[in-house]
């Protein structure tokens, strides 16, 4: 069995100074509107929770879970809802709110499924975002950190469903 261990890539307070900033421009970009907050399960409920109490406007939020099939961990072009949203969307302001944008696969299905639902305006608000992974093109509209390809857990982020209590986020290391 391999042994992992973490490196601490973000502390804890640089991750509140960075959630703050985005939520005043959520704030600035939002006001007046009629914002629903969609967060997709498990990865991103710490990092949406910090989020909505950073807001100055108000919201409601709904979840949904993905299933991406393919080999191991990547996620493949084969994306699926698993959980949907309980909430009708037409004519609402959506924001999506995603842990770690990698291949893409994942957020522009998810962006193709909501966009039939007809809201009044769909974006996406990632936490962290893996650009040089990249397999289908996709840009979100707020990202709290680039990051280099590298696997990191924590602040909602596992590893086998380990490791997404730390307050901060870091990166995963093998020692084989
Ligand atoms: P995408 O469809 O963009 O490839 O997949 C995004 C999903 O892959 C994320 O929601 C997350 O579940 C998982 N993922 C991608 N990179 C990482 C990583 O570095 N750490 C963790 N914990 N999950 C990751």
């Amino acid at each position: 069995m391999k042994e992992t261990t973490t490196e601490i890539l973000f502390p804890k307070a640089v991750i509140e100074r960075r959630v703050g900033e985005l939520a005043a421009q959520i704030s600035r970009d939002y006001a007046g509107k009629d914002l629903l907050i969609v967060g997709i399960l498990n990865g991103a409920f710490v990092f949406m929770a910090d989020l909505i109490r950073a807001l100055n406007v108000p919201c409601t939020v709904d979840f949904v879970r993905m299933a991406s099939y393919g080999a191991g961990s990547v996620s493949s072009g084969e994306v699926l809802i698993r959980k949907d949203l309980e909430t009708p969307v037409a004519g609402r302001d959506i924001l999506i709110v995603e842990d770690i944008v990698d291949t893409g696969f994942t957020l522009s299905r998810l962006l193709e499924i909501l966009r039939e639902r007809r809201p009044a305006s769909l974006k996406v608000c990632a936490f962290l975002d893996k650009q040089a992974r990249r397999r289908v093109p996709f840009v979100a509209d707020y990202v709290g950190f680039p990051i280099p390809d590298a696997f990191v857990v924590g602040y909602g982020l596992d590893y086998n469903e380990q490791f997404r209590f730390f307050p901060d986020v870091r990166v995963l290391r093998d020692i084989v």
